[in-house]
């Protein structure tokens, strides 16, 4: 007998293709209509998701039944993010190729966990951390992660600073745990964001021990007024307040805690991003100096939920925090990500990160932040104009505004999300109630600013202003 190459067996019909059509659809009638509907669903459309709900039937449904319903009745009740008008979070829309390049991705439903399980998702992920490591000037042979979000990218990085910390102190927190080890200190700024108390919170290291630092006007950490620091100590410092958008002086906090031996953790969400832009980066200055950063893509580079990203340093202590089985000292010859992150099973988010960073290029993603700061700004510069009151520096893409007392603000909030032109939210500065406008978005253009600047003007008006 000769030998034969088994066949595989080939089949014309394809599942997929009616559903993916139908799918395609609804998806542009969606995206094609986004930036002329409402930006905020309406109470209707909200109470109408009953719809979707009810008792799980014995027998399933068509599927294509069930992706119509799920247009008719899911579409309406979603915020419209994905237009140019919605500012009530730093909440970027996303790039029309990171949204087609996700649809791939969905169809090769890789599990990014082993090279050997997906190599194209390992290549892209090794790629894009070196690209991102590259675009934040940050030292080449840090290691990194790609995770849900920045929250989760600071338990990545704080993980690896643990393990790191307690190591020097001759401890061994991955197989001794946290009991009786020696205390490590955490400093955190005033202004720090509740995501990194709830990070610190999960990996042991408490809310209510930690040191907090005073900040100024803006929210920016007082390096000069950090407490005198000494044994295993972590210093989280902020690149981009949620509300003033203001961010941390990283070159004096790292100066602060050199010496000290203590690590420096930047949470950057956002504010990362202005290191990519040239007006912007002064910012970031000292950036490189850190230990460890967390981020995102989608924020402000505009990926599809939900795409984290931590950096750190010391790279064999990231790897030793997140070892699957015991400690490890040497490098791979192919990067598994789970290795590197709190993960196992996992999607390939970096196969949308790799399609923004490859489109936009350096300048592109720079230009982005850039532009949206710019529009921030108009933001301001319309409200200023109109006789209200701006409570912040406007220095990146947050703005806050002030409609008079307290409950008119409130009111006026109130009446711009129902007048549905765009959308913002409420928020407290300073004792103060005030609006939050976060400029985040490659959708939006100077007319969807003075679009919103006439809502808010109208919204204003009805709630009985007159300036
Ligand atoms: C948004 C944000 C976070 C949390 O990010 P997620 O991606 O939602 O986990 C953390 N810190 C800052 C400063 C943020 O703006």
């Amino acid at each position: 007998m000769t030998a034969t190459t088994p066949q595989i067996r080939l089949d014309a019909s394809d599942p997929y293709a009616p559903l993916l059509r139908q799918a395609a659809a609804h998806a542009s009638g969606y995206l094609g209509t986004v930036n002329a509907r409402r930006v905020g669903p309406t109470q209707a459309d909200v109470d109408a998701l009953v719809n979707l709900g009810g008792v799980l039937q014995g027998d399933g449904e068509n599927p294509a039944e069930v992706l119509d319903l799920l247009h008719r009745f899911g579409s309406p009740a979603t915020m419209a993010v994905m237009g140019g008008r919605f500012f009530g979070g730093v909440i970027g829309g996303s790039l029309p190729v990171t949204v087609a390049a996700h649809w791939i991705a969905d169809a090769w439903d890789q599990n990014a966990c082993l090279y050997e399980l997906s190599p194209v998702s390992a290549f892209l992920e090794d790629i894009v951390l070196s690209w991102l490591i590259d675009l934040f000037n940050l030292p080449a042979d840090c290691g990194g992660a790609l995770v849900v979000g920045t929250q989760m990218a600071d338990i990545t990085a704080l993980t690896a600073a643990r393990h790191a910390l307690l190591a020097k102190a001759g401890w061994d927190v991955d197989n001794d745990g946290l009991f009786g080890a020696p205390p490590i200190n955490v400093v955190v700024g005033e202004e720090v964001h509740a995501t990194m108390l709830k990070a610190l919170a999960l990996i042991g290291l408490g809310r209510k021990r930690i040191i907090t630092a005073p900040v100024d006007g803006q929210g920016r950490m007082r390096a000069a007024a950090l407490p005198k620091l000494s044994g295993p100590t972590i210093v989280c410092a902020q690149l981009g307040n949620v509300n003033t958008g203001c961010c941390d002086p990283i070159a004096e906090i790292c100066d602060a805690a050199r010496g000290s031996g203590a690590w420096v953790h930047v949470d950057g969400a956002f504010g990362l991003w202005a290191s990519t832009a040239p007006e912007r980066r002064h910012l970031t200055a000292g950036l490189e100096l850190a230990d460890s950063w967390a981020t995102d893509g989608h924020k402000w580079l505009n990926t599809p939920q939900d795409c984290g990203i931590a950096i750190v340093r010391d790279r064999i202590a990231l790897r030793n925090a997140m070892a699957v089985s015991g400690t490890y000292y040497g490098e791979p010859a192919a990067r598994d990500p789970m290795r590197w992150c709190p993960d196992s099973s996992r999607r390939a988010r970096a196969i949308e990160l790799w399609a923004a960073l490859r489109s936009l290029g350096r300048r592109g993603i720079g230009d982005q932040v850039e532009r949206t700061c710019r529009l921030a700004r108009r933001f301001a510069e319309g409200l200023a104009k109109a006789g209200h009151e701006i409570l912040n520096d406007v220095v990146l893409n947050q703005v806050l505004v002030a409609f008079g007392p307290g409950d008119i603000t409130d009111q006026v909030i109130k009446a711009i999300q129902d007048d549905g032109v765009c959308w913002c939210g409420g928020t407290t500065w300073h004792g103060r109630r005030a609006m939050r406008i976060s400029v985040s978005s490659w959708a939006t253009t100077e007319a969807d600013v003075d679009m919103s600047l006439d809502a808010f003007d109208r919204a204003y008006r009805q709630c009985g202003g007159n300036r």
